[in-house]
């Protein structure tokens, strides 16, 4: 997208439907604009600042269109875009709004592109991009762990930690580039072992912080979950247990689970999208078959899968092997009959009473994860940034033989590519396209 940031924006940035509802404006005629529409005790203007002032909102006619409408002016650059800002806070419902906005459009302000505001914000050094990604990962989040994450990204401890790299992987640069420049002179040069030391040590910490990828995306995207098993071993009511309430149907015949059900449930931090399946068996109904067909789908695409049995004897279907590209857990259920036989690695359940749950969520924490606990307090970086790292720590690899040989033409070449892509992830070096990548994920008026 070409920027325009000479234009004004309006946007919605509330969802249709709330109790109130918010317009946003941002650019240079803002407060021109919001002023030919609002009307209040006090003036929009800068003594006024940041302060919510009672009014009422009409169009450019004089016709009324909200009699108590808040309004709040930002001066630029002291605002959430940099820009000059206005919100309007009126009544929520679809047609008030509806009625200012057009009222703006007809004035010369524009309709808002998804994360425009953001955009601005970022193009104007307000946030950097790893800021601007967190904005969107706040309102997605799904669990306390995935919104404390965001909330440090929005912070800037990403931004920070990643310039950090960038910052000592442009001395190194720097340094290159001087012996480019002043081949002959006896500059103050750091050592060969300093050089390689560096090198080394930046290497170290962009794979560090490019492993924490997976938990970034568990936190990030959560995980699926497939409960599958034999009819009536208790999958319904194991995914009644794990939500605390009854979303499945739970029937002592089987095979009543014909469809997928899907829930979202949080397990130790980790936002799982949960999925029962039909019963697995032969069957000449055809719903139940394609039921099973949708189970064995369900199973291949599955993060993680836990294959139930139940716990009386003489009905144990064991795991049939399916494709599937996550792990498997096998799950014992009705352990509270005190009928269990099965020895070995296997995860004993009461879906009735509840016995063997907590042992359950911590088997899954650590199939998800490989390991218990997830790192909270630290960063986790996304694909993206993941992506990034590993990109800058292969040209640090490129580059050290070089540096080592005292190749400077040559080895300034992987630490420019280096920098760049350590700039691509926190803004400075991000191209156009990528932003419209990004900020097409954001909702309008965000
Ligand atoms: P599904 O077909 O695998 O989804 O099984 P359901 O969840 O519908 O359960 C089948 C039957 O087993 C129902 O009568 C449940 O009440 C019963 N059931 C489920 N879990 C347990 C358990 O942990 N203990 C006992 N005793 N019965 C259970």
């Amino acid at each position: 997208m070409q920027e325009y940031n000479d234009q004004t924006i309006c946007a919605l940035a509330t969802a249709v439907g709330g109790a109130l509802a918010v317009i946003r404006l941002s650019g240079p005629l803002a407060l021109d604009t919001a002023r030919k529409l609002w009307r209040g005790h006090g003036t929009l203007d800068k003594t006024h600042a940041r302060r919510m002032m009672l009014g009422a909102l009409h169009d450019e006619n004089g016709r009324s269109i909200d009699q108590s409408c808040l309004a709040v002016y930002f001066p630029g650059p002291d605002s959430y875009t940099g820009e000059d800002v206005v919100e309007l806070h009126g009544h929520g419902g679809a047609l008030p709004m509806r009625r200012a906005l057009e009222a703006l459009l007809r004035l010369g302000l524009r309709t808002a592109l998804p994360g425009e505001f953001t955009r601005r914000a970022f193009l104007n050094g307000k946030l950097d991009l790893t800021q601007a990604e967190a904005v969107a990962e706040v309102i997605s989040a799904e669990s306390d762990a995935a919104l404390a994450l965001a909330n440090r990204q929005l912070a800037g401890e990403l931004g920070t930690a990643v310039e950090e790299l960038r910052t000592r992987t442009q001395a190194l640069l720097a340094e290159v580039e001087s012996h480019l420049d002043f081949p002959d002179e006896e500059l103050d040069w750091q050592s060969p072992e300093w050089l390689a030391r560096e090198t080394a040590e930046l290497q170290l910490r962009l794979r560090a912080l490019a492993a924490t990828r997976r938990e970034g995306e568990v936190l990030r995207e959560g995980v699926s979950l497939v409960i599958a098993g034999a009819p009536n071993v208790g999958k319904s009511s194991l995914l009644n247990r794990l939500l605390g309430r009854d979303r499945a149907i739970v029937s002592a015949t089987p095979g009543t689970t014909r469809d997928t059900v899907e829930a979202e449930l949080v397990v130790h931090g980790i936002p799982l999208h949960l999925v029962d399946t039909a019963g697995i068996r032969e069957s000449k109904d055809a719903i139940e078959t394609d039921g099973m067909a949708r189970a064995r789908n369900a199973v291949a695409s599955a993060d993680l899968v836990l294959w139930l049995t139940e716990a009386v004897g003489e009905n144990v279907l064991p795991w049939p092997e399916w494709a599937h590209r996550g792990a498997v857990l096998q799950v014992e259920n009705k352990c509270d009959l005190g009928t269990s036989t099965s020895t070995g690695d296997i995860i004993r359940i009461s879906a009735k009473t509840g016995e063997g749950l907590d042992i359950l969520a911590d088997a899954i924490e650590e199939a998800i994860l490989g390991q218990r606990g997830l790192a909270t307090g630290t960063l986790a970086v996304s694909a993206r940034h993941a992506a990034l790292l590993v990109d800058a720590c292969t040209r640090l690899t490129e580059a050290t033989p070089l540096l080592a040989a005292q190749e400077w033409e040559l080895a300034a070449i992987p630490l420019r590519g280096a920098l760049n892509a350590l700039g691509e992830i926190t803004g400075q070096t991000a191209a156009p396209d990528l932003l419209d990548t990004i900020f097409h994920r954001f909702c309008i008026g965000k």
